[in-house]
């Protein structure tokens, strides 16, 4: 059994730094004056009484840094205020590359020189990354938040490409802990609780007990497993130390008659150091398996690569280079159904810093049940449905992909709202990121051509040549997306364009409503066009190039929703036609007494 389930262990331990002997170096960061004079200062503004003024090459150390203004040191009793842009800032170390230990559930030590024969100064476990900023024979002297340790080259796996962990704000992610699993809901399994005292140190482990065999001792050997880590760390490290404890807490769920879900998290406290502990299960109760993460999520890797990249740019939105930094799937790992959603658990220090503990993003079946693999009625009922019944409208977006797409398509999010990008082919490949997160949130991709051309001016093989250019950059970069609509620009049409987009399966979406968002670049006039324009089936135009129209989008999103306006891709508005969508036919809403109104 221990041999069986001994990848568990490393899979579910992510351990912050477990401090072991001595203290290792710390970051520290030196700045040189690069001006003729600079003041210090006694506060971080510019009209701050000046302590002092130096001069060129002066070299200071810096405390704290801004962005604008960095609290520094000079000699050992001297502090104040210096502008950072007068400072050249350079850190006690050089950047190498980065790397990631090995997921292999091993712990990796770090140690305080270039041998084997070196103390251990920390223990971190599998998955971790570490900027690598010094090497020496075999050995790497890496960085870990901000610690600095050496390990073996042979135990780093290097990242190749713009990697950065950096990830500063969070308007994403939840933390998770102990205390707040306490509360979580247990609708699944019988609840079991073990505690002991063993000397100073304690031990609280809650669990579900679910009459699944194979979860059940899952759970189990899970359990006792991080108890002994935690245990033979605590007698040979910390002996004697008060208070320290383990505690799980857990969270269960029946999603419907045949899904179910466990989520158990653990907390070792010794001294200052905490270490996080995570099992995650997904149980078929009918067959009594248990799912893995990953396939959770369609087969099809068209959609499950959707699925994915749309999480990863959710989730990196804000570092850009960090979202270059998910590889593939094995990140669903710890992917766990919940009741909105699929809950996407983050270990501490894999995908974020370490600091910010073990966190959870919420995948809203919603938005993401397209992706799902499995065939579950409460999930299903959760997926996108739409009203016929009830009013929609189909906004667009000309002249993309831009810097302001993203914003647009967070607050597409935010509402479980679509809407269709008529996107320009020579922009495309520059934008993949935003082409595939348009997808992911369940928006239409539309052709707007390859670069923007009057295709009333073209023979049929000169607009062929425009849509197939588009529609074949479109499919490369998103993985086969398949272009159903065409927005040709400036609204211009003929029978000769009707017949190619007959032939190749397009239908033609013109508008019945213009925000002259383009025209008019001002927030609250392109807001007050949506606005009055929005009725039952039309199609309105906006431009997702400007920052105006985004703010405008900003603000009418949520407001049609809650005039109860459901917000829909073109080719879905058209589902409602009674006719089906045409090929080769104009559109530009579909008026009440044409539409399906019922399911
Ligand atoms: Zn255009």
């Amino acid at each position: 059994m221990k041999r069986l389930f001994a990848w568990l262990l490393a899979a579910v331990l992510f351990c912050l730094l477990l401090p072991v002997i001595g203290q290792a170096e710390e970051i520290t960061y030196t700045g040189v004056v690069n001006t003729k004079s600079l003041h210090l200062r006694k506060e971080p503004n510019a009209s701050a009484k000046v302590l002092n003024t130096y001069a060129r090459g002066k070299e200071v150390t810096i405390l704290e840094n801004d962005g604008t203004w960095c609290l520094v040191q000079i000699g050992t009793k001297t502090t104040g205020y210096m502008m950072s842009q007068y400072l050249d800032i350079k850190a006690n170390y050089e950047h190498l590359g980065w790397g990631r230990t090995p997921d292999d559930g091993t712990v990796l030590n770090l140690r305080s020189g270039a041998g084997s024969g070196a103390s251990v100064v920390y223990k971190t476990m599998s998955g971790a990354a570490l900027e690598l900023v010094q090497e020496q024979g075999a050995w790497y002297r890496v960085r870990l938040e901000e610690k600095f340790g050496w390990v073996e080259k042979s135990r780093v796996t290097l990242i190749s490409g713009d990697f950065s962990p950096g990830y500063t704000t969070d308007d994403h992610t939840e933390e998770i802990t102990a205390a707040r699993m306490a509360s979580a809901t247990r609708n699944y399994g019988s609840a079991s609780t073990v505690s002991r005292s063993e000397g100073d140190f304690t031990y609280s482990i809650s669990y579900p007990v679910t009459g699944i065999t194979a979860a059940d001792e899952r759970i189990r050997a899970w359990t006792n497993e991080t108890l002994k880590t935690f245990q033979d760390d605590y007698n040979e490290f910390h002996q004697g130390t008060p208070g320290a404890s383990y505690t799980v807490e857990y969270q269960s769920l029946s999603i419907d008659s045949r899904y179910k879900s466990v989520l158990l998290f653990g907390e070792y406290r010794v001294k200052d150091w905490t270490c996080e502990t995570l099992l995650t299960l997904n149980l078929d109760a009918t067959t009594g398996q248990i799912i893995e993460g990953a396939d959770l999520f369609s087969a099809d890797p068209m959609r499950a690569m959707f699925c994915l990249d749309g999480l990863a740019a959710k989730l990196m939105s804000q570092p850009t280079d960090g979202y270059a930094a998910v590889p593939d799937a094995s990140w669903l790992k710890y992917a766990v159904l919940g009741r909105e959603g699929v809950q996407l658990l983050l270990p501490a220090g894999q995908y974020l810093p370490l600091g910010m503990g073990t966190r959870q993003i919420l995948m809203r079946y919603n938005l993401i049940g397209e992706c799902m693999g499995l065939d579950s009625e409460s999930i299903r009922s959760n997926i996108r449905t739409i009203d016929p019944s009830q009013p929609m409208i189909a906004l667009t977006f000309d002249d993309g992909p831009s810097d302001e797409t993203d914003r647009i398509l967070n607050v597409l999010a935010e509402y479980d709202a679509r809407a269709t990008f008529c996107v320009i082919g020579n922009k495309v490949e520059s934008y993949a990121g935003v082409l595939k997160r348009t997808i992911a949130g369940g928006n239409e991709i539309a052709s707007h051509t390859w670069n923007h051309r009057k295709l009333t001016t073209l023979s049929a093989s000169g607009i062929r040549s425009q849509l197939e250019r588009t529609n074949d950059i479109v499919a490369q970069v998103t993985g086969g997306y398949q272009i159903k609509v065409l927005r040709p620009p400036y609204g211009s049409f003929n029978k000769t364009l009707r017949s190619v987009c007959a032939d190749m399966g397009l239908v033609i979406a013109e508008w019945e409503i213009d925000t002259l968002d383009w025209n008019n670049r001002n927030a609250n006039k392109t807001y007050n066009n949506i606005m009055k324009g929005a009725r039952d089936g039309v199609i309105i135009l906006c431009h997702d190039l400007y920052k105006t129209t985004a703010d405008a989008v900003e603000r009418a999103i949520p407001d049609l929703v809650n005039k109860g306006f459901q917000l829909v891709t073109v080719s879905e508005l058209l589902s409602f036609h009674k006719d089906g969508a045409q090929p080769g036919t104009v559109y530009a809403r579909v008026d009440p007494e044409n539409k399906i109104t019922e399911k």
